[in-house]
């Protein structure tokens, strides 16, 4: 694996794989690396013949009363993760090597899908993550990108994004990944002491409890998401900022469950602001509830 630092040789070593005939896979993260992340690599490594991972804690992305300055680095700890999963450039630009003019003049707006949900709390967010990914896709040029579930709306704000600008990028997405006590991994899960670390399962365990809902034949959403705010107010550690069941794939509100749904949280835990979800899958009176999946032993990041 080499460490690139640099916009035109990494550009340069993706020309190179792509004129060996190589498939080049692109995985975009913030670092301070996960089971989550590697999953993500994981797939990559598997689909794609030169795998390009991205280190950026991306200020754009972040409001101005967010969490930019304390967002955790481990440079050395995330090296070896990529090393172990086997990728061949991890690049890790600085700020003024991504956005030598300071402030991006030119971004990438994805209208409506940014609105609601996350965007409703983080309105500067979105724009962010679509042109650094946009920069991303035109410097390394990958044919297939990897984006976690566990950011749902992301990944369908960036397929849309994809579609509407023609982008040559198959954007898959990867399942999200749970610590063994069903906490969704999370790089912000550092921020965490111990009570709230405990305090945090709540927002899984509301999901769970809300798929189990759905398979005894609830199918109002209202009741669905009132359940999930009943079971998170007794928790007083924890703040929810949205519960919501939308369409998981044009994320409009949806009064009843029927089709592909996600039902979607944040909340604020201490010092993080957390997000998770389930999709549901219903047809009729099937029913099927994806959680994500458990972390394996490998890369699991024990939590301070
Ligand atoms: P981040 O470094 O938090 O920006 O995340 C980089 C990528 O990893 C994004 O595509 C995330 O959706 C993905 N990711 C983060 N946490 C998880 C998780 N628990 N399970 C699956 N993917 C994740």
């Amino acid at each position: 694996m080499i460490v690139v630092e640099r916009v035109e040789e990494l550009r340069a070593r993706c020309d190179e794989a792509r004129g060996a005939g190589k498939s080049v896979g692109l995985v975009p993260t913030m670092g301070f690396f996960h089971a989550g992340h590697r999953s993500l690599m994981g797939a990559a490594r598997q689909a794609t013949d030169f795998l390009v991972v991205t280190l950026f804690v991306n200020p754009t992305q972040f409001g101005p009363n967010e969490d930019l300055a304390a967002y955790p680095r481990d440079l050395e700890g995330d090296a070896a993760a990529a090393e172990a999963e086997r990728v061949d450039v991890l690049f890790v630009p600085s700020v003024d090597e991504m956005y030598p003019h300071g402030a991006p003049r030119t971004v990438v707006h994805v209208a409506g899908l940014t609105e609601g949900l996350c965007g409703a709390a983080r309105p500067v967010h979105f724009d962010g993550v679509t042109t650094v990914v946009t920069k991303l896709f035109s410097i390394v040029g990958p044919s297939t990108a990897f984006f976690g579930r566990k950011d749902f709306q992301q990944l369908a704000v960036i397929r849309r994004m994809t579609a509407d600008l023609d982008l040559p990028v198959d954007v898959r997405g990867c399942p999200l990944v749970r610590e063994p006590d069903g906490v969704a991994m999370s790089s912000r899960n550092a921020y965490l002491d111990d009570d709230e670390r405990i305090a945090a399962r709540v927002l899984s365990r509301a999901l769970r409890e809300a798929g189990d809902r759905v398979l005894a034949g609830e199918r109002r959403s209202d009741v669905i998401e009132a359940g999930v705010r009943d079971l998170v107010a007794a928790q007083p550690l924890v703040a929810l900022e949205y519960v919501e069941v939308r369409d998981a794939r044009t994320l409009e509100p949806r009064d009843a469950l029927d089709g592909e749904v996600v039902l979607a949280v944040a909340a604020q835990v201490g010092r993080a602001r957390l997000i998770d979800n389930v999709v549901l899958r219903v047809d009729g009176s099937h029913v099927e509830v994806d959680l994500g999946v458990p972390a394996g032993e490998r890369g699991t990041r024990s939590v301070p």
